[in-house]
């Protein structure tokens, strides 16, 4: 595969971005090699600075479900680029797009717009807070909610602990303040409440994680997080910032039947430009500036381009049958490299809810952090890079999604499955 100009720029970013990038997995440390350059994309394609063509499944890690350069969402953006980039006054269209988030998600009656996951995430966890006037949060072991310091909180030895820093720079004393538990684990969710749940703001989770590979809730879990948090008067958040529009219109709320008290948002709802919002209950969200006393403002939230983006992806979704589509490819995919695998004689473990796919290379059950890491990621790092040569972008980790959008067809479907048997064949 040519690589000569993608190599060539890849040498000049770094000597001018930190590693490179300006987000680290792109760098793709996981897998090895040199990162793609890419210049254009359309459909479920991507195509990099050497003429190289690829079938997407990244798709900028998630939000861009309808394909890449969707024509109707490039329609609308051109339009609102036409009118102005950012006025900072109220407009419109944010008032139409906060009310299609409030009709899609049963948990949200008053939305807020902001300018990514990580702010949603951070403002939604400082309103729990100011709600419960508590500080501890409890989060879940290989969920990811953005990069705010008090979440960059690893699980210390044993179950259930305090977190302590997963980065330079985070005090301990925040993460002091984050409780760590295994995903899917009940009994040490229920522990850690008994012990901290008069002074948790929030238990936030990922209610299908998808920063750990693809890890689905087991049955009766996101259920017992609802009973619990209930009981402790505690406030639930779900981070849909990638099921929410993903798995259905409705999120993972949706399709779980589990109402948190307030809901993260991301991805999806921007079309591929900068967005996210956090929304909820009435009677949390009016605690929010300028309504009351929490406050969180954004010179860009609600920017103009990008809400017409979101709303237009958002119009797309609401078509029949989209997510009948979206489920039927994905299962189609999802059997395909199953099977592929098994021919192949690799120990394979696949994982799908809707649109999201995660496949392991090990034959044990994953059901959290710690069963994802049992996962050969040097297989998957040259399982990667065998896909690549044949026009098929996967995520350069082990520890990502695989997202299908819209624009894969069969053959486009048919074609992944073949090449990754080849790949599965060369391990
Ligand atoms: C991507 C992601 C975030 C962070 O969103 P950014 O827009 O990258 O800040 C938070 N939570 C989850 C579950 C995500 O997948």
């Amino acid at each position: 595969m040519k690589n000569v100009r993608s190599r060539t720029l890849f040498a000049q970013a770094q000597q001018y971005i930190p590693g490179g990038v300006n987000s680290p997995v792109r760098a793709f440390r996981a897998v090895g090699g040199t990162p793609l350059f890419i210049t254009r994309a359309q459909g479920a394609r991507l195509y990099d600075v050497d003429g190289n063509a690829f079938v997407d499944y990244v798709l900028s890690w998630g939000p861009m479900i309808l394909g890449h350069a969707h024509p109707r969402v490039v329609r609308a953006v051109r339009q609102a680029v036409a009118r102005g980039m950012s006025f900072g006054t109220p407009t419109e269209q944010e008032v139409r797009l906060a009310q299609m988030l409030c009709q899609a998600l049963p948990s949200i009656e008053q939305v807020r717009l902001v300018n990514s996951g990580t702010e949603a995430v951070m403002s939604a966890i400082r309103l729990a807070r100011a709600f419960t006037k508590r500080d501890m949060v409890l989060k879940f072991e290989g969920c990811y909610h953005g990069h705010a310091d008090h979440l960059l909180a690893k699980a210390g030895s044993g179950v259930a602990t305090l977190g302590i820093p997963e980065s330079p720079g985070v005090p301990a004393v925040f993460t002091r303040q984050t409780v760590t538990v295994p995903y899917n684990d009940l009994p040490a969710a229920e522990r850690a409440l008994r012990r901290y749940g008069r002074r948790l703001a929030c238990v936030i989770v990922e209610p299908v994680a998808g920063n750990m590979g693809v890890v689905p809730p087991q049955e009766g879990f996101l259920e017992r997080l609802r009973e619990l948090t209930r009981h402790y008067d505690s406030v639930l958040i779900f981070d849909e910032i990638i099921t929410g529009f993903r798995v259905a219109y409705g999120g993972a709320q949706t399709r779980y039947g589990v109402i948190p008290d307030l809901t993260c948002l991301g991805k999806i709802i921007g079309g591929g430009l900068p967005v996210g919002a956090y929304g909820g209950k009435r009677e949390l969200m009016q605690c929010v500036a300028p309504a009351g006393p929490v406050y969180q403002a954004g010179t860009l939230s609600g920017n103009p381009i990008a809400v017409a983006a979101g709303l237009a992806t958002l119009h797309q979704l609401q078509h029949a049958r989209v997510y009948e589509t979206l489920e039927q490819r994905s299962a189609h995919l999802a059997e395909g490299l199953r099977d592929a695998a098994k021919r192949a004689q690799v120990p394979f473990f696949q994982t799908r809810i809707g649109a999201m796919l995660g496949g392991f290379f090990t034959e044990q059950p994953v059901v959290d952090y710690a069963s994802a890491k049992h996962s050969d990621t040097q297989k998957y790092a040259r399982f990667f890079h065998h896909m690549l040569r044949q026009g098929v972008y996967f995520a350069p980790s082990q520890f990502e999604a695989t997202f299908l959008s819209t624009a894969h067809t069969n053959a486009d479907i048919d074609r992944t499955i073949a090449a990754a048997y080849t790949a599965f064949r060369k391990l």
